[in-house]
């Protein structure tokens, strides 16, 4: 007897069905449908025998047969009746996993909360098995009650009326809302949503980071109080996943989230904003590299939505876009009710050195990071009863130890960069705190996050006399309260993310006006609102423009804007001092000056003159390994194909390889090289140099591709 089950005979009876896998490997998998001819959704979770290992996959269509005899395998269950994933979703993370050069499976998988799509079928059951549904756990954000807005800005009106426009046309409309600091963004964007709903689609609101979430999630909560969703990496993994499994089954309408949010299975939807859209945050900077800001665009344009780029000091990208016609421009250049712009001082760091008078390091009392005419403003502003905002980019409490006998500097054995001290990690310094402090505190390395304790001898010399250099956000902490006694000092920066409830303490406490004077990193720049906030210091505005980064003086310019931006922002004059070693820089002038325009006509041209963004695009390749010499020698592999493409393509540049400029990270040794040019040119090299991987780089060495860079270290 011949049974019928052949694999020729079989081919014809059972459909062939493409799966995706959480895994990184190229394409779908094809198996055999052995449940008769009616096929799932797409999107839908089946059970797959891979090897001898039985795994997750989501169904991605028919399959044609493979090429060749091969044996196929049957797919061994279907996992539910209704797909988790909607389509239009899919095909959304599809798109934005090709433009990445990331692999399909691993996208899905990032792009849902996690365990959603494990690879085993006990990880993803156990999600499951609990149950999940509204209101299981809630999320605890408070609604900020603001004042009442009675009458709205003339600009707001327009800014409005325009969006409301939009928003009817039921078309994709890019919009770039230009709106200074304190112009009254938020409330545009609220009045935008309301009519988004009224025409019964669904919206979805990005903002930069958790430490931001809260305050305009507040707003957005005591304005709707329900149907609306918080997604973002403060929550925990059942919150998170409620949260989705509430959107994805309609009962939110409203989404406001960090960059992940790009990824909520909202259907219809009308009308997503991207507030302060120049944000670096919003650029996904591990494993799937995915820039939220440029998605929702794409996201936009496939539900058919308004996208609302909101910003105060709008990326160069985004204003040469709408200059060019690409996206529309509204602005609003005018602060709401009675608050004006502050004013803003620059206080030269070099005439210490010229100025004998002013000559700061004869004043052995004063901190390096304080100069005279700060400390007068900051003593004046306590005096009457304000508040101060200090930022500083740089954390910790010394920038590096050293021994002054042998000179042996404290560095990081996997990543050779010199460590930071950190003198203790809680956020929350008062006087009395600091009699308390015992211990030398630890050593970190700002690559790899590893501590060490710090010790009190040298271990190359055994010398006793180990010192400390430099300061970051914690040394200028504890220093204000011993300049300023009696003072109420928090401190907000990385060592302090990842405590959300810390971080909300912090930010309602100084709006309430019970912390004297609030330091930070750039975490502390954006969005909020600080009604008693007289005085901004920013104690070295060039940190940022010393980085080997085309967008260096973009990013300065942003950054000490919107700081200064919280200044002022109600009935208390502001104020705001910047302390440089480069007053001179048309980043820090024109920051000083609130002169967009002309930071950007500025830009823009240096841009132009050397091809970068927006007028070249840019794709970085990354190679990394613990063998130095293999690293070194794939990438010159990789590079070489790209050269010889890139030789018979007009204005395509192949710049390096070479050593990243972070050049070992946790013992990997690190390469690079970038390709430049037209994105349409850069996708054909990339394609190839993604296609040779398998053939020219050994598995030892790990590459990584990099489309839109923002980190070039
Ligand atoms: P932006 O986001 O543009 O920097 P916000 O939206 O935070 O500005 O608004 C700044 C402040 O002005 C907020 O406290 C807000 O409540 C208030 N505000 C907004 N619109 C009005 C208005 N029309 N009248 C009075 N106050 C307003
Ligand atoms: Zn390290």
């Amino acid at each position: 007897m011949v049974k019928p089950n052949t694999p020729a005979l079989s081919r014809q009876t059972h459909p062939l069905v493409s799966c995706i896998v959480p895994l990184h490997i190229k394409g779908p998998l094809t198996y055999r449908w052995p449940f008769g001819s009616r096929l799932p959704a797409l999107g839908t979770r089946l059970l797959l025998p891979l090897g001898r290992r039985r795994i997750v996959g989501i169904y991605w269509g028919q399959a044609n047969p493979p090429p060749g005899n091969k044996q196929l395998k049957d797919v061994l269950q279907v996992m539910e009746k209704e797909p988790l994933i909607p389509e239009g979703l899919m095909n959304f993370i599809k798109w934005a996993a090709s433009y990445y050069y990331y692999p399909l499976g691993p996208a899905i998988s990032e792009a849902l909360p996690q365990g959603f799509f494990s690879p085993t079928k006990k990880a993803t059951e156990r999600v499951f098995k609990k149950g999940i549904g509204p209101g299981r756990s809630r999320f605890d954000i408070h609604s900020w009650q603001g004042t009442e807005i009675v009458k709205l800005s003339l600009e707001q009106e327009q800014a409005i009326q325009d969006i409301s426009q939009a928003i009817n046309t039921s078309k994709f409309n890019p919009i770039l809302l230009y709106g200074i600091t304190g112009s009254g963004k938020t409330e545009v964007y609220l009045r935008a949503v309301q009519q988004c709903l009224e025409i019964g689609r669904t919206a979805l609101i990005l903002v930069p980071e958790i430490s931001m979430t809260g305050q305009l999630a507040g707003w957005f909560i005591s304005r709707f109080k329900q149907g609306l969703s918080l997604l973002h990496s403060g929550l925990t993994r059942e919150q998170r996943r409620d949260q989705w499994w509430n959107i994805r089954t309609g009962r939110s309408r409203i989404v406001v989230g960090a960059r992940s949010a790009i990824f909520a299975p909202l259907s219809n939807i009308g009308l997503i904003i991207v507030d302060e859209e120049h944000d670096s945050s919003y650029k996904q900077d591990e494993k799937f590299r995915y820039n939220a800001r440029d998605l929702a665009l794409v996201r936009g344009r496939m539900e058919g939505a308004t996208v609302v780029l909101g910003s105060g000091t709008p990326s160069v990208a985004s204003f040469y876009n709408a200059l060019q016609g690409k996206y529309q421009l509204l602005k609003m250049m005018h602060r709401v009710g009675q608050a004006h712009l502050p004013s803003v001082e620059i206080v030269d760091l070099r005439t210490r050195k010229i100025d004998k008078k002013a000559n700061a390091t004869h004043d052995s009392a004063r901190p390096e990071w304080l100069s005279e005419r700060l400390k007068d403003e900051i003593s004046q502003a306590l005096d009457r009863g304000h508040q101060v905002l200090l930022f500083l980019n740089r954390r910790g409490f010394a920038t590096y130890v050293f021994c002054p006998e042998c000179g042996h500097v404290f560095k990081c054995g996997s990543c050779d960069v010199i460590l930071a001290w950190h003198r203790k990690n809680t956020a929350l310094v008062k006087a009395k705190d600091l009699t308390q402090y015992r211990g030398p505190g630890l050593l970190c390395c700002h690559y790899c996050g590893e501590t060490f304790p710090a010790l009190p001898t040298c271990p190359k010399c055994g010398g006793q006399a180990v010192r400390a250099s430099g300061f970051g956000t914690e040394k200028v902490a504890q220093e204000f309260v011993e300049q300023f006694p009696g003072t109420n000092v928090a401190r907000i920066d990385r060592d302090t993310i990842g405590r959300k409830k810390e971080i909300d303490k912090i930010l309602r406490d100084f709006r309430r006006g019970t912390i004297d004077c609030l330091v930070g990193t750039q975490m502390i720049t954006k969005g909020h609102d600080f009604p008693g906030l007289a005085l901004v210091g920013v104690l070295r505005a060039d940190l940022a423009l010393n980085v080997p980064e085309y967008f260096a003086a973009e990013r300065t310019f942003q950054l000490i804007s919107q700081v200064a931006g919280r200044a002022g922002r109600s009935k208390v004059a502001g104020k705001v001092i910047i302390q440089t070693f480069m007053p001179d820089h048309y980043s820090i002038l024109c920051a000083t000056q609130h002169d967009f325009q002309g930071f950007y006509n500025k830009e823009i041209k240096l841009r132009q003159q050397l091809g970068y963004p927006p007028f070249g695009r840019i794709i970085n390749i990354r190679l990394s390994g613990t063998r130095k010499a293999k690293v070194e020698e794939a990438a010159k592999r990789l590079s070489d194909l790209a050269i010889n493409l890139a030789g018979k393509m007009a204005s395509t540049m192949v710049l390096g390889p070479v050593q990243s400029p972070k050049s070992r990270i946790k013992s990997r040794f690190r390469y690079q090289f970038l390709l430049k040019g037209e994105m349409k040119n850069l996708r054909i090299l990339c394609s190839k140099i993604d296609n040779s991987i398998d053939a020219l780089v050994p598995t030892t060495v790990r590459v990584e591709i990099d489309v839109d860079p923002q980190n070039f270290m």
